[in-house]
């Protein structure tokens, strides 16, 4: 079954002792390996409601380098102590695995599983998704910048420091998004334009004419959506 052909109703229901609890009559079986992995971190960690692992390109280039993630991104620099690895054991098919996974991961909701891929937990899937997002996106940006072949530029150990205390707790949300990526100054003064025009439908007609709707968003006026003239109602 293809990625894009999973939907929730075609999962798995198991306990904690692997054992299923509910199966869709699909013909597929339990990934045992994911099995062991997950479960491990479930029965070790009750606030770990939601676990991710991925295999993604950038990710297991990280966990195969000998110095792990480095903290040469803002984005890399929020996992700076924060983050737990795990050397590789084979595929993960040996319950014994367990105890040493959870112990390496400890409190940390990030790890990098050494030349196998990432995982995080989390109290919820939306708070697992967003560090995971994070998670591979310093992994790509390490891929790449490293790809570059030039020297580093390294921020300083106590700017380090200080941007993971400050954003290893964080979530990127749209709410904080749009707090911390506000509106142009261009955008501002179209938008307080817009609200200020007080000289009657006309002047307001004709600037929307020229120019197009005002947006909200922050982008380009609609093309194609400008009022027709005489105001029909097509
Ligand atoms: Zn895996």
């Amino acid at each position: 079954m293809l990625y894009e052909e999973v939907t929730a109703s075609s999962l798995i229901k198991v306990d904690l002792a692997g054992n299923t609890i509910e199966k869709p009559d699909h013909g597929y079986s339990v990934n045992a390996a994911g099995y062991i992995i997950h479960s491990a971190v479930h029965e070790a960690r009750e606030d770990a409601h939601c676990v991710v692992h991925t295999h993604t390109p950038a990710g297991i280039s990280v966990s195969a380098l000998q110095e792990g993630l480095l903290p040469l991104s803002q984005t890399a620099m929020r996992f700076h102590g924060h983050l737990a690895y795990h050397d590789y054991e084979g595929p993960a098919f040996n319950r014994g695995e367990k105890q040493r996974l959870v112990a390496h991961l400890g409190r940390h909701n990030a790890m990098i599983l050494r030349n196998h891929g990432l995982l995080v937990c989390g109290p919820s899937i939306s708070k697992a998704f967003n560090l995971i997002y994070w998670l591979e996106q310093a992994c790509r940006i390490q891929v790449q910048t490293l790809s570059c072949q030039r020297p580093l530029h390294k921020a300083k150990p106590e700017v380090v420091e200080l941007t993971a205390g400050a954003l290893s707790g964080t979530e990127i949300t749209l709410d904080n998004e749009a707090a911390t990526n506000p509106p142009s100054k261009k955008t501002r003064r179209r938008l307080a334009a817009a609200t200020a025009c007080s000289s009657g439908p006309r002047c307001c007609a004709r600037s929307t004419a020229s120019t197009g709707p005002i947006r909200t968003d922050g982008f380009p006026p609609l093309v194609g959506s400008r009022p027709r003239a005489g105001g029909d109602p097509v």
